[in-house]
């Protein structure tokens, strides 16, 4: 049997930065691999926080390139391939061209045990891969484990099974609680999640030992992994503002995309930032960011203009042309400066909260 790696992709965002930091510095035993996915349009901030990054984990993060014998781009030479056909949220081909697929292929048929960067304050999944030798774990997360884990611990026919692992557990006197909770089956009116928060509840590092007890008997990577697990004691749940202060903290920093600029509008002050790593182009940055690439990246802007030909365009029903006439851009400022006012936690010097709301959908995902 292969040998279970433990790998961390580094997405060039926020998270995954913080997860690589966090883990080397509580479990500096654990022995992880570093990949980050490079379309070849990312922006410079993203190269500068992976360059940090391998300084303060003193390891090299090892760079996986899509069409690696091209002449051009990741991006670029996909695109020719697809005729123009630029990427949307209904036709996500550069996820799969650009990061799934070159992740697969550097992981190969080897078990491995994939450490995801979602927060504690995140409603969300992320990648799960189809290959059954790929594992995913939240380290963020009160909830470690991946939903598939979940399901199958919790299912009605292991609840007999389950109970036999108690006492291996260390869950000492409260056996009854957990024997209780354990025992209820799961049913229309009593959920998987609710089953799950229960038992958390009443001790999490049992919980989790509970589980990898369960995963002892499947052929998941971890249960064939011999070596010490840490993560199982790890109780934490760490939330946005956790983030930021790990990267500060650490010196490697935060990405300056996410620090907020001041921008006028109609005699109002607003700020803006950008809320994503991945590529400049983006079709899951809204209008507000692209404006923002605009004014603080103008060459970039200009670049995306250039893919928009043939009728693509990034955005539905309106053009990177179109966008950065000046009424239109007074209109969308206005628009997001009126949203700004509503948001009643403006603490955060980095990042906007109505950016940061719709940070995980889509793009967040690309990044396993
Ligand atoms: S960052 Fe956006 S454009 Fe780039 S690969 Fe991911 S989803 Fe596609």
């Amino acid at each position: 049997m292969n040998k279970v790696r433990h790998v961390l992709g580094i997405s060039g965002g926020k998270d995954s930065a913080a997860l690589a930091i966090y883990l080397k510095n509580l479990y500096p035993l654990m022995d992880i691999e570093y990949y980050s996915s490079d379309t070849g349009k990312e922006l410079d901030e993203t190269y500068n926080l992976i360059t940090n990054l391998q300084v303060y984990l003193g390891k090299s993060i090892e760079i996986l390139k899509a069409a690696e014998n091209s002449h051009e781009d990741p991006f670029d030479h996909f695109l020719s391939m697809y005729g123009g056909f630029l990427p949307s949220s209904n036709a996500r081909w550069c996820t799969k061209k650009l990061k799934l697929e070159p992740f697969e292929k550097y992981v190969g048929n080897d078990p491995v045990v994939s450490y995801v960067g979602i927060r504690g304050d995140e409603d969300r999944e992320g990648y799960i891969s189809h290959k059954t030798s790929i594992q995913s774990i939240f380290p963020f997360r009160r909830n470690i484990w991946s939903e598939d884990v979940i399901s199958k611990f919790l299912a009605n026919d292991k609840i007999e099974e389950n109970l036999t692992w108690l006492d291996a557990a260390g869950v000492g006197s409260r056996k009854n609680l957990f024997q209780e909770t354990l025992l209820k089956p799961l049913s229309i009116s009593y959920h998987e999640h609710q089953k799950l928060n229960q038992l958390l509840d009443i001790g999490v590092a049992e919980t989790n030992q509970l589980i990898y007890s369960y995963l002892k008997t499947t052929d998941y990577p971890l249960g064939r992994d011999d070596s010490y697990f840490p993560l199982l004691q790890n109780e934490e749940n760490l939330v946005r503002d956790d983030i930021f202060r790990i990267l500060e903290e650490s010196g490697v920093g935060v990405p300056a995309y996410y620090k907020k600029i001041n921008f006028e509008v109609d005699g109002k002050t607003s700020s803006y930032a950008r809320s994503r790593s991945g590529c400049y182009f983006c079709f899951y940055q809204q209008k507000i960011e692209w404006i923002w690439l605009y004014e603080q990246h103008p060459e970039m802007y200009r670049k995306a203009m250039t893919y928009e030909k043939d009728g693509y365009t990034w955005m539905q029903n309106e053009s990177l042309e179109e966008l950065i006439t000046p009424d239109r851009m007074r209109q969308v400022k206005n628009d997001y400066a009126k949203k700004m006012e509503k948001v009643t936690s403006k603490q955060s010097n980095f990042l906007l909260d109505i950016l940061d709301e719709e940070e995980g959908i889509g793009c967040a995902s690309c990044f396993i």
